[in-house]
C-alpha cells in the first residue's frame, strides 16, 4: 500500500475537501499513474451529491483521467514508466460473461467496478477515483493517449467522449443523416464535435441562446433555442437520430415528436427523477427512447484513436482542485465552456 492525497466528499451535505487515503501497489498486471489533468463530470456532481442514492463515502470522483505510468507489473508488456495513460469510468469487471466477452464491459451482467464508488470485484470495497495524485489499475483498463493532443483537452474524452461515441456509432450515425444533440455542456459539446467529424448534419438544441455561436464553431449545422416553440415546431418528423445529454428533468416528448418513422431517441443525461414519456411519443411513427452508459474498452480507444486523426479533444477550462465545488455550482447553472479540468499540479501535498 501506499499514501495518495486527493479530495473528498465525506457525505452528500459536505463539500469536496483535502483527503488522504491508501491505493494498493500494483500487482502484476496493474499499471501505476501519476494524475496529471482529471475532468470534471456532472456524475461526479450527482455522486458526491447522493443525487442516484447509491454513493459510497468517502467519495473521491473523477473518471476523465490522464497522467503518466510510474510502475508497471511484471506481467505487463505493452506499458512502461514515464508513458503516457489514461483511465475512464470503468477499472474492472468479472471479465468472463458475455458483454465482458464481447468488450462491453459497462453491460457486464454481474455488474463493472466503477473507476470511483466501487465495487471492487471480489470484496465490494469502494473505490477512489482521479480527484487524486495516482490511480493504480489493471492493464485491460488502461487506455493510450494518442500523439499530438492538448493532453488537458484528452481527459474529457474519456467519459464525455466514449458516452456519445458509443450511441453514435452503435445507431449508425454518418453521411447523409439529420441527428440532433439536446444540450451543450460536456457530453454535448462532444456529440456536436464527433457527429459532425462523422459526417452528419448536426442540430444543437440548446436552453442557453448565448451558446449559439459556440455551438457552430464546434461543428453544429444548425442551432435550436429548445424554449422557442415555433424553432421546434419547424424541425418536426425530420430527424434520423437524436443524442439527449441534458442533466435535469426536461419534456422529452418534445423532441420524440422530432424524429421520423422508426428512428431512435437515446438518452445518456441521467436526472435524479424519472422523465415522463408520453406513450403516444413513441406510438405514433412506430420511434424507440433507448439508453445507452458510457462505452466498452475496444471502443473508448476505438474513439481516442478517432479523435488523433482528427485533431478532436474538448474545449475546457482549467482549474485548481480547490475550485471544484465553484465549478459544481457553475454546472449547475449551465454555465460549463465546455468542460472543466482539474490540474493536479494543484493538490495539496501529503503531510
Ligand atoms: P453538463 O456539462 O452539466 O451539461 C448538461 C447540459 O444540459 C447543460 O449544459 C445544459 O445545456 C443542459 N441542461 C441543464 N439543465 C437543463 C434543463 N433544466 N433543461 C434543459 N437543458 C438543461 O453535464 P455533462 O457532464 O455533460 O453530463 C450530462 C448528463 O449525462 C449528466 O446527467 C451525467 O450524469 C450524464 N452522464 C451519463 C453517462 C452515461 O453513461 N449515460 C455518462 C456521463 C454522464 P444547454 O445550456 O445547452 O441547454
Ligand atoms: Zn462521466
Ligand atoms: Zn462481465
Amino acid at each position: 500500500m501506499f499514501t495518495c492525497t486527493g479530495y473528498a466528499a465525506t457525505s452528500a451535505e459536505t463539500k469536496l475537501a483535502p483527503f488522504t487515503f491508501e491505493r494498493r501497489d500494483p500487482g502484476p498486471n496493474d499499471i501505476e499513474i501519476e494524475i496529471v489533468y482529471c475532468g470534471v463530470c456532472h456524475s461526479d456532481l450527482h455522486q458526491a451529491r447522493n443525487e442516484w442514492q447509491n454513493t459510497l463515502y468517502p467519495c473521491v470522483p473523477g473518471h476523465e483521467i490522464v497522467g503518466r505510468v510510474t510502475r508497471v507489473g511484471a506481467e505487463v508488456k505493452d506499458f512502461r514508466q514515464g508513458d503516457l495513460a489514461a483511465v475512464g469510468c470503468m477499472v474492472d469487471s468479472c471479465r468472463s460473461c458475455d458483454s465482458c466477452r464481447e468488450g462491453l464491459e459497462q453491460y457486464c451482467q454481474p455488474g463493472f467496478t466503477a473507476t470511483y464508488n466501487g465495487p471492487e470485484q471480489g470484496t465490494g470495497a469502494n473505490t477512489f477515483g482521479g480527484y487524486s495524485s495516482h490511480i493504480v489499475v489493471d492493464r485491460h483498463f488502461v487506455l493510450r493517449v494518442p500523439e499530438g493532443l492538448d493532453l488537458a483537452g484528452v481527459a474529457p474524452l474519456l467519459c464525455a467522449g466514449v458516452t456519445t461515441w458509443s450511441p453514435l456509432r452503435r445507431w449508425g450515425v454518418g453521411p447523409g443523416q439529420k441527428i440532433g444533440i439536446v444540450g451543450l455542456g460536456g457530453l454535448g459539446h462532444m456529440g456536436v464535435k464527433l457527429a459532425h467529424a462523422l459526417g452528419a448534419h448536426v442540430v444543437l438544441f440548446t436552453t442557453s441562446p448565448g451558446k449559439e455561436a459556440d455551438a457552430k464553431r464546434l461543428g453544429a449545422d444548425e442551432v435550436v433555442i429548445s424554449k422557442d416553440a415555433d424553432a421546434m415546431a419547424a424541425q418536426a418528423e425530420s430527424f434520423d437520430f437524436i443524442l439527449d445529454t441534458v442533466a435535469a428533468q426536461h419534456d422529452i416528448n418534445a423532441y420524440l415528436g422530432l424524429l421520423k418513422r422508426d428512428r431512435t431517441l437515446v438518452q445518456v443525461g441521467a436526472p435524479e427523477k424519472p422523465l415522463d414519456v408520453n406513450v403516444f411519443s413513441v406510438i405514433w411513427r412506430r420511434r424507440n427512447f433507448a439508453g445507452s452508459l458510457i462505452g466498452g474498452i475496444a471502443e473508448t480507444q476505438e474513439m481516442l484513436d478517432f479523435c488523433g486523426k482528427h485533431g478532436i479533444t474538448a474545449d475546457i477550462e482549467m482549474i485548481p482542485i480547490s475550485e471544484v465545488e465553484t465549478a459544481y455550482a457553475r454546472m449547475q447553472r449551465s454555465d460549463v465552456k465546455y468542460r472543466f479540468v482539474i490540474d493536479m499540479a494543484s493538490l495539496p501535498k501529503a503531510a
